[in-house]
């Protein structure tokens, strides 16, 4: 990491940009791993009115690097100098590195989708039916395929829908048809669910028991309704917790080269997961 000096310190500044940003985990998440890696850096939420001018201050103050947030992820792709690969096939970003005053793009959110699910089952060969047709279920449908596995759509919007399904050249059905999906996981990346929504689930009493495993890439709650109901018929399931962290742990490894401590960011998140319970 190169760095810029301060005070007689080098000190490298990062920025969280979304809006909301009060109850980001991020700041907390990045600021220990900084810390505990040894960087002289700040990591700064930064809610945005203005988000061209919020890029061309990245430049002006040579911020090193930015994670970007809700509602800022495809937006952001057309203030940027170069997009990575799959960024420009996901068509949103969540990250930008600073190199040498070109900002670059890239999305972690896939990388970290497919970092977390790996741990609980194979993807290749395998069938994912994936709730949604937005952000996050693009980077799913995109992580899935990377992966040699096979990604089907679920959505309620025919229309975005199918815009989705032909870009990345897979199956789709309505939601109203969830009852004869088969497939081997779930993954809602939908919003339903999401604090402080606690009690809606996307699939309120359907039946989850033909899936072996059942991911919600929602990470407040811990354990969302849907997770909880999956649990009882008798899924395998994952948090999105899992996610978020390395989603933002490969944030780290692309703006410094290095390898962040990924258990003791899991752990920050988790115990401000559970004093969000209590909000
Ligand atoms: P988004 O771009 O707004 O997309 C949301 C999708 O959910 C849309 O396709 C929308 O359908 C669908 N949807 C909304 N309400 C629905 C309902 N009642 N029934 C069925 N479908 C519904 O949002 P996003 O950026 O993809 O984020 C989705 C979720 O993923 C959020 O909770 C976010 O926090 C989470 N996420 C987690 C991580 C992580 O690291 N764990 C990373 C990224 C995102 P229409 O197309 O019909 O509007």
């Amino acid at each position: 990491m190169r760095r810029g000096r301060m005070g007689g310190k080098d000190v490298e500044v990062f920025a969280l940009f979304g809006d909301p940003v009060a109850h980001s985990l991020s700041p907390a998440m990045h600021s220990l791993a900084f810390e505990e890696m040894g960087l002289p850096a700040r990591y700064v939420p930064f809610r945005v009115v203005d988000l061209r001018a919020a890029i061309q201050g990245v430049r002006g103050l040579n911020i090193r690097g930015v994670s970007v947030t809700i509602p800022f992820k495809t937006e952001a792709m057309g203030h940027l100098d170069e997009l990575d690969e799959s960024a420009r096939r996901i068509g949103a970003i969540n990250t930008i590195v600073n190199r040498d005053g070109r900002l670059w793009g890239f999305n972690t959110d896939w990388v970290g989708l497919v970092t977390e699910l790996r741990q609980w089952t194979e993807i290749k060969g395998r069938t994912f039916a994936i709730i949604g047709a937005g952000g996050a279920a693009r980077a799913a449908i995109f992580g899935v395929i990377s992966e040699g596995g096979t990604p089907l759509i679920l959505s309620r919007s025919a229309r975005r829908g199918k815009r989705v399904a032909s870009e990345f050249g897979c199956g789709i059905l309505p939601l109203s048809e969830f009852n004869s999906v088969r497939a081997d996981c779930l993954i809602n990346a939908t919003p339903v669910g999401m604090a402080p929504d606690v009690g809606l689930s996307p699939l309120p009493g359907l039946d989850l028991a033909r899936f072996e495993l059942v991911m919600d890439l929602i990470y407040n709650p811990f354990k969302t309704r849907l997770l909880r109901d999956a649990e009882r018929a008798g899924c395998r399931v994952v948090p999105g917790a899992g996610m978020f962290v390395h989603q933002g742990a490969e944030q780290i490894r692309l703006w410094t080269g290095m390898e962040p401590p990924r258990d003791h960011m899991r752990e920050i998140v988790l115990e401000r997961l559970q004093a969000h319970d209590g909000d």
